[in-house]
């Protein structure tokens, strides 16, 4: 950030009175511009004993496979918000079944919050975002071409947790070193 989204001046890095980190702060109107982590949510979409998954067409991570899920719009809910990114990327409508997971990715300011959901009926259409969207068994899953960790971690704990029949929430960090779940 480097400059004052209210007045346009160069913005200066200090620590506000009574703050304890330094922020960017605008020397002309005194505005505090916090940075805080961001919020992706998204769905497992389950149908019968399978789940939907989209390869993704954009960068980063091309050719990947992952679950729709994407950045919380300001005017929504979290559960609205995995609605709409199903609908988006999957062309999918779910119905939420509850809170599955929730994952901090500290190093680079995410949390990630995923739902389990019942697709309505077995259709789909991959949006702007997908070249490909079909549903996977648990022995189909292409684990080394997932398109990230975290991707990786919320599915392996599905299946354990759908074999035991109980899913209690999850809440874990994710580093870099899940990376060496999937192929780099
Ligand atoms: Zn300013």
């Amino acid at each position: 950030m480097n400059f004052c989204s209210a007045c346009g001046a160069p913005l200066q890095l200090s620590t506000p009175p009574g703050d304890d980190r330094p922020r960017h702060v605008c020397p002309a109107c005194n505005r505090v511009h916090y940075q805080n982590p961001r919020i992706i949510t998204g769905t497992l979409p389950v149908y019968r004993d399978r789940v939907l998954l989209c390869k993704r067409a954009i960068e980063p991570r091309r050719g990947y496979w992952t679950l729709p899920a994407g950045f919380l719009e300001m005017g929504e809910s979290l559960a609205e918000g995995a609605i709409r990114e199903t609908w988006e990327e999957a062309g999918a409508e779910v119905d939420i079944e509850g809170l599955y997971a929730v994952y901090d990715i500290v190093s680079i300011g995410q949390v990630y919050v995923f739902f389990r959901a019942a697709l309505r009926r077995p259709q789909w259409k991959p949006g702007a975002e997908s070249a490909e969207v079909r549903l996977f068994a648990a022995a189909e899953v292409p684990w080394k071409r997932l398109a990230f960790p975290v991707i990786h971690v919320v599915l392996s704990q599905y299946w354990t947790d759908r074999e035991r029949g109980e899913f209690p929430l999850h809440n874990q960090r994710i580093d870099e070193s899940h990376w060496s779940l999937v192929q780099a």
